[in-house]
């Protein structure tokens, strides 16, 4: 265990309202019937709303297989300017709808500050992109805000600058703020990004804000999201965000890191199973 005192080369000594004290060990909130920080989160969605049949078929897939929580973008920060954008708002309806259907909340990104009341208006959770984790002005907005921040990690960004970003968030007033590893830029190329699940066990260690892991974008590639979530697992996050899809083929986004439905399920009985297992662990540890 380390702590704040004894980890002089990660300055997180001027960080206040994130990091672990003596009367904030844990952050639990509930989003519906599900308390983050304690019930596992399983958030499992197309990357983005492409139209009303595919949100609907893949949040009942979603619902089928476990998830307690529906994802989808409806504004895309796209690499290039030629690939698919988003539907933006009618994307945001056509996920509502979904969610309400399936009974689940609805967790979707939100890119710009003059999206901020309308994102707002349907999300149960607003997502911040790797792309804007440092997008002062737009933390400062959804800090103003009761939803709570998925707050993704900066491809480029160390621990501090990320906790730094969260720090923003509860300093204006949000307390709500769940972080996501969604692995970071390397050398490597052979996948997307590096997943960098030592941040996992780090951040248990550094703050009371639930930490929950992406292996989608990390990876980039569908074979290797199961074994990383399951690796996730044991490194000791609060949840997962999945990609998938009713037909991965087909995606407009991302078609090569979405599970099908059937992989889902399958994802989550093995998550489930390994949940079961870290517990066993850690009460070893404790003992
Ligand atoms: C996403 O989850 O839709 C996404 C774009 O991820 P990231 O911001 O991590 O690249
Ligand atoms: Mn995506």
């Amino acid at each position: 265990m380390f702590t704040v005192d004894s980890n002089e080369e990660l300055n997180i000594k001027a960080l206040k309202l994130v990091t672990i004290t003596e009367n904030r060990k844990k952050t639990t909130f509930k989003v519906d019937s599900v308390e983050i920080g304690k019930d596992f989160l399983f958030i499992a969605g197309p990357c983005s709303v492409e139209s009303e049949e595919q949100i609907m078929e893949s949040a009942k897939l979603a619902f089928e297989a476990g998830a307690n929580m529906l994802r989808g973008g409806a504004y895309k920060l796209r690499t290039s300017p030629y690939s698919f954008q988003g539907l933006g708002k009618i994307g945001l309806e056509y996920l509502s709808k979904a969610g309400r259907f399936y009974k689940m909340p609805i967790v979707t990104e939100i890119i710009d500050t003059r999206d901020v009341s309308l994102v707002s208006e349907y999300a149960d959770i607003l997502q911040i992109g790797a792309r804007n984790m440092q997008n002062i002005t737009l933390l400062t907005e959804v800090s103003k805000t009761n939803k709570p921040v998925l707050l993704k990690r900066g491809m480029n960004a160390t621990l501090e600058e990320w906790l730094n970003s969260a720090e923003y968030i509860l300093k204006g007033g949000n307390n709500k703020v769940i972080l996501c590893e969604r692995g970071i830029r390397t050398f490597e190329t052979f996948t997307r990004n590096t997943l960098d699940l030592s941040s996992v066990t780090a951040l248990k260690e550094l703050t009371h804000l639930p930490v929950i892991v992406d292996p989608s974008h990390a990876t980039g590639r569908r074979e290797l999201v199961e074994p990383m979530s399951l690796a996730a697992i044991i490194a000791g996050c609060d949840g997962l965000e999945v990609e998938m899809h009713y037909n991965p083929k087909v995606a407009l986004s991302d078609a090569e890191q979405q599970l099908s439905g059937k992989q889902l399920k399958d994802l989550i009985i093995n998550a489930k199973k390994t949940i079961d297992f870290r517990n066993t662990l850690n009460l070893a540890l404790e003992e």
